[in-house]
């Protein structure tokens, strides 16, 4: 069975794209078409980015699972 990982910034930003898998959901990081700095499937969870922009509706980041 799959680990559960929060995606952190990537739940609230609004480059963010969640492409739902057969055990798991992948974050599709929009910014990664324009810009080489992104990847296209960032590691989760997003603690700290530089692209990150609060997707409409979002009142604050989500915050990272704590580890373990
Ligand atoms: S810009 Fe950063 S926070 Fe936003 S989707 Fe891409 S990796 Fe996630």
């Amino acid at each position: 069975m799959a680990a559960i990982v929060s995606p952190g910034l990537c739940a609230s930003c609004r480059h963010a794209r969640p492409i739902a898998g057969a055990r798991s959901t992948f974050w599709l990081c929009d910014r990664s078409r324009t810009d080489p700095r992104f990847p296209r499937y960032p590691r989760l969870p997003v603690v700290r980015c530089a692209g990150y922009e609060r997707a409409a509706g979002e009142v604050t980041p989500a915050p990272p699972a704590p580890p373990g």
